[in-house]
């Protein structure tokens, strides 16, 4: 084979790899990567199929009855991105294609399958999982030592039943493997660039919606703030309007009692699309609980609960009032709930070097490490009426005041959030 056929012979078996991946990934491919990824591996498995009986049907016979050509590289692509069921399909249909073909080196790719499938099925479960550089790292060092167990076999062989080998069949195959190397880092970056970009436009995409919707509830939510103001004003006049029968006050107060309820929610869910700290002031931190604390007293009542405060230091930080106060009503307001037949509730506030440390904690019903696991996650509650929102916003916030929150929890016994924030020096402006 002089030079220019030889490249012509490389240049098209790497054609009749990549062609197949480009022309599914323009048409499909990022589709069902997003929405069906069993239809992804199956569209893997049936391109590495037409890819590999193309580059056997187009090989290179570079001794009487051995074929030279790149089917390692679909083979390898079988396994790592159609799953081990792809790629057991691939090699049956090879090693089938190959013994149809026939002649002296038919046997060689049984020998090499029977050492490269066991692997394959070792590494292929967990390849998918991870990062891009380290994919194509792993997918070059496969193929290398794919490149080597040709190259050992075919050598072997050949050496057996020939006694001499021509000479430069070593640099040949040298030569060959690298191209073999070459040909599946192209390959791997190429797949791997390809889906990077597909996962990047659906993130946008999706991005963009949830802006859009947050931005709408955001408005929403705000409109019906005002409203709801005058509606609870207007409902406390009457509490203390002398014409009202006192039996129907009890059923005002609990219209007043729900009306602050959508009202927290509002703000929760306000603070989901903007989680912005908006006045910042310098804060005494057991002050604050203890207002706080006055806040939720009628709440803590009716749920029997006796809410505990504990200063051991006076700590300041400086923060958005508003956004500490929501923060903190909501754990307190989930520490209550989770004492459905009452009980203690104790807020201890300490300072170290540079933090102050708020620790929240309840005799509840508490949580298994699983459950602690999703907390701060969108919409999730195990309570009847319960939104799921209240903890991600904290989350949020606590993040955009530079805060940590750690949480213990155990079940039936009780759970501590424990609430860290820069701590700032000196006394009151
Ligand atoms: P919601 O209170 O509306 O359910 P949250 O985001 O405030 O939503 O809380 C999410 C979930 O976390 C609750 O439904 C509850 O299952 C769990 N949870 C939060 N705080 C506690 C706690 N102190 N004890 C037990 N479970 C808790
Ligand atoms: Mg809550």
């Amino acid at each position: 084979m002089n030079v220019t056929s030889g490249i012509n012979h490389i240049l098209l078996q790497i054609l009749l790899i990549l062609f197949p991946i480009l022309l599914y990934h323009l048409y499909w491919g990022d589709k069902d990567l997003l929405e069906d990824k069993r239809k992804h591996k199956l569209a893997y498995g049936l391109i590495s199929t037409v890819s590999i009986i193309l580059c056997m049907g187009f090989a290179f016979p570079f001794h009487n009855g051995y074929l030279l050509d790149l089917r390692a590289v679909p083979l390898l692509i079988a396994f790592l991105y159609g799953g081990y069921y792809s790629g057991l399909f691939v090699t049956v249909v090879f090693l089938a294609y190959r013994y149809y073909l026939g002649g002296e080196g038919a046997c060689i790719p049984l020998l090499v399958s029977s050492v490269l499938v066991p692997s394959m099925l070792v590494i292929t479960p967990t390849y998918i999982r991870h990062s891009s550089r380290y994919k194509i790292l792993l997918a070059t060092v496969i193929t290398i030592c794919t490149s080597f167990l040709i190259a050992i076999i075919t050598y072997i062989k050949l050496s057996w039943t020939h006694m001499q080998i021509k000479e430069g069949t070593l640099e040949f195959f040298i030569g060959y493997g690298i191209i073999q190397v070459f040909t599946m880092w192209i390959t791997v970056s190429l797949i791997e660039s390809l889906r990077e970009k597909a996962m990047i436009t659906y993130q946008l995409r999706q991005s963009d919606q949830l802006n859009t919707m947050s931005e709408l509830a955001a408005s929403v939510a705000h409109e019906i703030r005002n409203p709801l103001t005058v509606v609870r004003g207007f409902m406390q006049l009457f509490t203390e309007n002398k014409q009202i029968p006192e039996d129907v006050k009890p059923y005002i107060g609990l219209m007043i009692s729900e009306v602050d309820r959508t009202q927290e929610i509002i703000i929760n869910f306000l603070s989901l699309a903007k989680p912005k700290l908006e006045r910042i002031e310098k804060i005494s931190v057991a002050e604050h609980i203890q207002h706080i604390k006055s806040l939720m007293y009628s709440y803590a009542i009716l749920q029997n609960v006796d809410v505990q405060v504990v200063t051991a230091d006076l700590p300041y930080i400086e923060t958005d009032p508003d956004k500490f106060s929501q923060v903190l009503i909501n754990i307190i307001k989930n520490g209550i709930e989770a004492m459905p037949s009452g009980g203690e509730l104790k807020i201890s506030v300490k300072e170290s070097k540079d933090m102050a440390e708020i620790c929240i904690k309840d005799q509840g019903v508490g949580m298994t490490e699983e459950e602690v696991k999703r907390l701060g996650t969108l919409f999730y509650s195990t309570k009847t009426k319960g939104t799921g929102v209240g903890l991600m916003v904290s989350y949020r916030l606590i993040e955009k005041m530079n805060g940590q929150i750690e949480v213990k929890s155990q079940k039936e016994v009780g759970t501590q959030f424990t609430l860290k924030f820069p701590r700032i020096a000196g006394k009151q402006n």
